[in-house]
């Protein structure tokens, strides 16, 4: 829906763009009539407007999926797939107009955005498998004039309360899944990053999926939109993403109506380099789990525990191939760091290097804004002598900043990496196997990377433990979140 000017294709003409709101199939506008501007936060121009939902376009769109659940839930898993997989499949034709859009809204670079496009997509396939996969049981009775069986069926209306960062992914890997277990959904996307996410509804528009399966209501008041949703005891199961604090406050107001819920919340990864990994793997590594989206994922190497025999030369290296990261507009060809996403994000970041600076570490690379255009954009930065009283060290920094801990001996960085109420991800770098599996059982985190720096994949169950939340997203896993089990206990069997 965005235009590009043909003469300069840098500079998006979108600003004249208004985008609706999708609810029944059909783009509508605010009940109140009022829109609010999506800003570009490499250039800080307005590129859309959208509208600006309110309470009650939020129960609209609950009143439509509640109305099309028993027909969605009761619909023939092949075709639920065949959708998914249209869509999927559109959405790779769309690849190179989705991925602008979402530079544009979220700042990251081209390259990222058009690689998170396939991996958005890659839920939307896995689940069209899924769909046709919900089997049951039969189970052996303790008499013989019965007999069990358990089924699975759709939980029923479902809500997705998803963050800006990954403003693809974060919806398919809900939607994929709620989609193919037979439940509607009404999204309410980040208001940093709409575009995608109507972008994304009129893909499943196109490609058929009934009226009122999905809505994606857009506003600037979540806590009103998801006001709506927590207090309608008609939705069954809400899946979020986003900060710890939010899920808290989701995880209580669902108590009134007993909601399911999937938390995915904050992490504080650590990323451990033993004296015997392979040096440049974990160099490249670091700066993947690092720097992909200018550091703002939950996910993020945010500890980097170095063995004290190594650090020097790891330091050296990761310095030195930072520092060939270009900063500035994500359009931009060959920049590899784009604006963090708005001004509190940059603020943090700020905060966080001079809480650092200023309690002894060392600022190796970076530490400043990065002056290349109007835009939030600060540099890649490394500090190194990071302590455990740093801000660095307990607070998701969601930036470009590499914090570089010591240590010596594993039970010690075990301990450490352990001491934090997230749970998210971890990483480490080994070539020891025993070392590999030691560490495999006891870092308590629901994602381990064992000499892998990328381990997101719409095939395996990404979740956390402890503060970091609970339920599990991709894989065989994720579509048991939006599945209840019933059984049936049949009796007579057997008698006249
Ligand atoms: P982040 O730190 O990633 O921005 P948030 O938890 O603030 O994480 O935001 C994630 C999602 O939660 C967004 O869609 C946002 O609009 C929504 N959100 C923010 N505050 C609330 C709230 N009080 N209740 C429900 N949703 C909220």
């Amino acid at each position: 829906m965005i235009v590009h000017d043909e003469e300069d294709p840098m500079v998006a003409t979108a600003a004249e763009t208004a985008y609706k709101l999708f609810m029944g199939g059909s783009w509508v506008e605010a009940e109140s009539g009022k829109t609010f501007q999506v800003v570009n936060p490499a250039t800080l121009e307005p590129i859309a407007t959208v509208p600006d939902a309110g309470r009650a376009d939020m129960q609209r769109a609950i009143d439509l999926a509640a109305a099309s659940q028993p027909s969605w839930g009761n619909s023939v898993a092949k075709d639920r797939a065949r959708i998914l997989s249209d869509a999927a499949r559109q959405m790779h034709a769309e690849k190179d107009k989705l991925a602008r859009i979402m530079t544009e809204e979220e700042g990251k670079p081209l390259a990222e955005s058009t690689g998170e496009i396939t991996y958005a997509a890659a839920f939307l396939e896995w689940f069209a498998g899924e769909a046709e996969r919900v089997y049951g049981m039969t189970i052996p009775p303790l008499t013989p004039v019965k007999r069990i069986l358990a089924l699975k069926r759709p939980v029923g209306v479902t809500a997705a309360i998803t963050p800006w960062n990954f403003p693809a992914a974060m919806i398919t890997r809900k939607l994929g899944a709620a989609l193919a277990a037979g439940c509607t959904m009404v999204i309410k996307p980040a208001e940093m990053t709409p575009l995608t996410a109507l972008e994304m509804a009129r893909i499943f528009q196109d490609v058929g999926l009934p009226d009122g399966v999905l809505s994606v209501v857009t506003g600037t008041d979540p806590r009103a939109l998801a006001a709506a949703i927590m207090e309608d005891f008609r939705v069954r199961k809400v899946s979020f993403t986003g900060s710890t604090e939010v899920g808290k406050i989701l995880m209580k107001q669902a108590a009134d109506t007993l909601k399911r819920l999937s938390l995915e919340l904050g992490g504080h990864a650590p990323f451990i380099v033993f004296d015997d990994a392979d040096l440049d793997a974990a160099v490249e590594n670091a700066i993947y789990a690092k720097m992909r989206n200018m550091g703002e994922t939950c996910i993020a190497a945010n500890r980097i525990f170095v063995q004290r025999g190594i650090r020097d030369e790891f330091v050296k290296r990761l310095v030195d191939r930072m520092s060939k990261l270009k900063v500035g507009n994500g359009l931009e060809p060959g920049v590899a760091v784009g604006p963090l996403v708005d001004e509190p994000t940059f603020d943090k970041v700020v905060e966080h290097v001079d809480d650092a600076r200023s309690k002894g570490g060392e600022v190796m690379l970076g530490g400043k804004r990065a002056d290349v255009g109007k835009g939030y954009f600060y540099e890649p930065t490394v500090i190194v002598d990071v302590k455990e009283d740093m801000l660095i060290s307990h607070e998701e920094t969601f930036g470009p900043v590499a914090g570089i801990l010591s240590f010596d001996t594993e039970d010690e960085v075990i301990a450490r990496a352990n001491d934090t109420k997230y749970g998210l991800a971890g990483y480490y770098f080994t070539r020891d196997v025993g070392r590999v599996w030691r560490l495999a059982e006891k870092l308590e985190y629901g994602i381990l990377g064992a000499n892998d720096g990328a381990p997101s994949a719409a095939v395996a169950p990404f979740g956390g433990v402890k503060e970091s939340g609970f339920g599990r997203e991709g894989s065989a896993f994720g579509i048991d979140e939006y599945l209840d089990v019933k059984y049936i206990s049949l009796g007579g069997i057997g008698q006249s």
